[in-house]
């Protein structure tokens, strides 16, 4: 690093308090000054080039500074930057509406607004919520979640999550939740396929319901993959069988594809690959809440957007005096900023092949992959889409997990920081969730970074 960058790492680590991160770390770890970005590409303020395999924390889809978005925000932003969204309404967010409707599942009719991931997840419990108490059933305030589920770290969205690392310490801060284990494919017995475990969890979630629907609100389910939990995949019958229950027992269905919508797992929403109930049915399922963020504006603005049903916004609407309305808002609900960058990302997916490059660049990655299976460490390599994943295991019979405290993933990304890639890895899981613009080329460094990365971490 040279002296500017260094100076300017310094101010940071004098004045900041970072995300995610003991800031004791950093008197070891390099604080990396960004100063530009292009296609998959970081640039640092002393020049050198970061290829960023995950997206900046799955964010962006389409490239650093993508011209076409930026575009878009810049003429919004000579035009209308922010207005107050009660009582006034712009032609950005009516248009975003109803352009996710139109691409969203069928069914859903109605966009509410907010401005990051977690306040989706809120927006989405407390509608659940409030939907039941307008209907009569106010004793339904329970919510279930699946094991090893994220949902964001605000208090609510924190209680339905699992992950340990960023519940423990405040677990006595939040709600009780019910949880049913996780169709996560890699805790499949021996002999069973994904689909069977999908199976066996779907009976066990049927249990869960048959003692709690009366009191519960909605299941919530990040599709396909759990993404913050160690990117764990599984079958999407799950999503068949979910809805399904759901239905029998009159309880709401949250789909939190906040990390996984926009095309990451291969189809434009990861709901869509729920498989049909019978030969001919139609695939995919439709949640009652579609909760999305991360890649809505490109990974250009904070944004969210929870979809819901007719069914539901109807239970809401009534002469004021009921007391129905829905109460929850933020000052920069629905940004015209925000909201212009999103109707940017929906035009490139419009007007470009991007489902099909995305494919052929998943099994471009997966080709690649493959072959670290072989390595006496790594117990699994997984992949859904452009999500992949290798996981790192102490002894590859047992899966015996590495003790957290060696911190074998922080390894395995300083070494892929030297070979100019960033990866953040998820304890000894070790992903890419490359930005969807990245070439065949850039895949290749990604892979040997990993491998690299995989080399240190078990040494
Ligand atoms: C990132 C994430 C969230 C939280 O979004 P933030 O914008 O970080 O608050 C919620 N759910 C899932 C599945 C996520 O990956």
């Amino acid at each position: 690093m040279d002296d500017s960058a260094a100076a300017l790492a310094a101010r940071d680590l004098a004045v900041l308090w970072h995300p995610c991160t003991q800031m004791h770390d950093h008197e070891r770890v390099p604080m990396i000054p960004i100063a530009r970005g292009g296609g998959a590409w970081l640039i640092g303020a002393d020049g050198r080039r970061y290829l960023d395999a995950i997206s900046s924390w799955w964010t962006n889809l389409f490239g650093h500074a993508n011209p076409r978005i930026a575009a878009a925000i810049a003429e919004q932003a000579r035009t209308l930057e922010q207005v107050i969204f009660a009582g006034h309404t712009h032609a950005p967010a009516v248009e975003l509406a109803e352009r996710l409707l139109a691409v969203a599942p069928p069914g859903l009719s109605r966009v509410f607004l907010a401005d990051n991931g977690s306040a989706a997840v809120e927006v989405a419990l407390k509608m659940s919520f409030h939907y039941w108490r307008n209907r009569g059933e106010g004793e339904r305030r329970r919510f279930i979640a699946l094991t090893g589920g994220y949902h964001g770290e605000t208090l609510g969205a924190l209680a339905v999550s699992d992950v340990g690392l960023y519940r423990e310490t405040y677990a006595p801060l939040l709600f009780e939740r019910l949880l049913a284990p996780s169709p996560d494919a890699w805790e499949s017995l021996p002999g069973e396929s994904a689909a069977d475990v999908a199976a066996r969890r779907l009976d066990e979630l049927r249990a869960l319901l048959e003692r709690h629907a009366h009191e519960v609100c909605a299941v919530i389910v990040e599709p396909l993959v759990q993404c913050a939990g160690g990117m764990r995949m599984y079958h999407p019958s799950y999503l068949t069988g979910l809805r399904a229950l759901c239905d029998a027992f009159r309880v709401h269905l949250i789909a939190d594809e906040i990390a996984v919508g926009f095309g990451r797992t291969g189809t434009l929403f990861a709901c869509e690959q729920a498989p049909p109930t019978a030969p001919g049915a139609r695939a995919g399922i439709t949640p009652d809440f579609l909760c999305l963020s991360k890649g809505l504006t490109g990974g250009f603005l904070p944004l969210s957007a929870v979809l819901t049903t007719q069914r539901v916004y109807e239970a809401f609407y009534a002469d004021y005096s009921a007391g129905k309305a829905f109460l929850h808002s933020h000052s920069y609900t629905g940004n015209p900023l925000a909201c212009r960058a999103a109707l940017a990302t929906l035009d490139i997916f419009r007007d470009e092949p991007v489902l099909e490059r995305n494919l052929a660049l998943a099994a471009h990655l997966a080709a690649r992959l493959a072959p670290l299976a072989e390595h006496p460490h790594v117990a699994d390599v997984r992949q859904t889409g452009l999500i992949a994943a290798v996981e790192l295991v102490a002894d590859k019979i047992t899966r015996t997990p590495y003790p957290a405290a060696e911190r074998r993933g922080l390894r395995a990304r300083l070494a892929a920081l030297e070979r100019g890639v960033v990866l953040r890895p998820l304890g000894e899981v070790i992903y890419a969730m490359p930005p969807y613009c990245t070439t065949p080329e850039e895949i290749d460094l990604i892979v040997d970074a990993i491998a690299a990365g995989i080399d240190a971490a078990c040494r």
